[in-house]
Formats: structure tokens, sequence, C-alpha cells
């Protein structure tokens, strides 16, 4: 996906989040740290009263497959009880890191919970879970950049790649 493409679409699920979130003032809430970038660009397409906050949460285990234990290292700031949530993911893989968070900001009061991912890989779903917005469904590839990481390099790339197998193989 080079810049244009991303521009693009960014732009849509933003005149659709707007359309659907006027008069809600939501609670935009960006997954640390791969969804940063995403995040920046996908709300100064959202002209409406918001409030953002992030957290960050990762999994046990190795770089390139997540594990299933989900850990939160970083919480949000902002009380979520009877707010309307936006999570703001990179990537929607196994699915446990969501049903995570979808646990937990429900047992916390939210009023209601929803999922923006810009890219969905549902070949490895484990966990029965559907973003409400996807940018892009993607196949079972490894990508970086546009804030996805390997081994926390790449972030920074303006498009979104494929990793070559024998970097991290
Ligand atoms: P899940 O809990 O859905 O398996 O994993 C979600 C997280 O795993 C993403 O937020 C992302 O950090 C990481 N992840 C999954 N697939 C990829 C990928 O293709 N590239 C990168 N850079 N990270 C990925
Ligand atoms: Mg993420
Ligand atoms: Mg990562």
């Amino acid at each position: 996906m080079d810049e244009q493409a991303l521009d693009k679409r960014v732009s849509e699920l933003g005149e659709r989040i707007t359309a659907d979130y006027r008069g809600k003032y939501p609670v935009m809430i960006g997954i640390l740290k791969g969804s940063s970038v995403f995040m920046a660009d996908l709300i100064r397409r959202i002209p409406i009263p918001m409030e953002i906050d992030f957290l960050k949460a990762s999994s046990y285990g190795a770089e390139a497959q997540s594990s299933g234990n989900i850990k939160l290292e970083s919480d949000l700031s902002i009380d979520v009880k009877d707010r309307s949530i936006l999570l703001v993911e990179d990537i929607v893989d196994t699915g446990n890191t969501l049903k995570f968070l979808l646990n937990r900001f429900e047992s916390m009061g939210a009023k209601e919970v929803k999922v923006c991912s810009l890219l969905d890989k549902p070949d490895r779903r484990e966990q029965r879970i559907v973003a409400d917005y996807i940018g892009f469904e993607i196949p079972n590839e490894f990508v970086v950049g546009y804030g996805l990481d390997y081994d926390q390099k790449y972030r920074n790339l303006p498009f979104i790649g494929i990793l070559k197998r024998e970097i991290y193989e």
C-alpha cells in the first residue's frame, strides 16, 4: 500500500466515522505503538468533538507472533465509564489483543466499544472478532511501515510493505 492508497482509505474511514460518531463525543483510543501513525492521520479526518487517549498492550513471547497472553503495559488516563469508545488498531491478526481490550472496557462500564483497524489478517484469527471499520484486508504475510514494526524498526516508512521472509526466518 503506497502513500496515496493509504491517504485515500484513511479519508474514507474518517468520513464514515464522522457520520457515525457525530454527537457522541467519543474517546478514540490508540493502541501503541503500532497505531500511532494511523491514529494521527485518522483523527485529523474526523472533525467532530472527541477526546483521545492511548494505551500500550503487548503479548508475551515471540515478536512476529502473538501468544494470546496479553499484558497491559500502560493504561488510559480518561475514565471510560458511559463513554463511546473507538479502539484504533494497526492490524487485527489472531484477535487476542482486541478480545482482551474489548472485555476490559466492557467491564469498566463503557457505553459502546467499537474497533477501527487499518489492516485485517483474517487467516490467522483465533478469537471471533470482527472490526467495525477496516482499511484493508491482507493475506497472511508480515507487513511493516506506517507505524508497524519488525523489532522496533520500519515504523517510520510512509508506506506499508511485506517484510521479506529471510529477514525474520
Ligand atoms: P493479535 O493479538 O491480533 O494477534 O495481534 C495484534 C498485534 O500483533 C498487532 O497490533 C501488531 O502489533 C502485531 N502484528 C500482527 N501482525 C503483524 C504484521 O503483519 N506486522 C506487524 N508489524 N505487526 C503485526
Ligand atoms: Mg497493534
Ligand atoms: Mg510489533
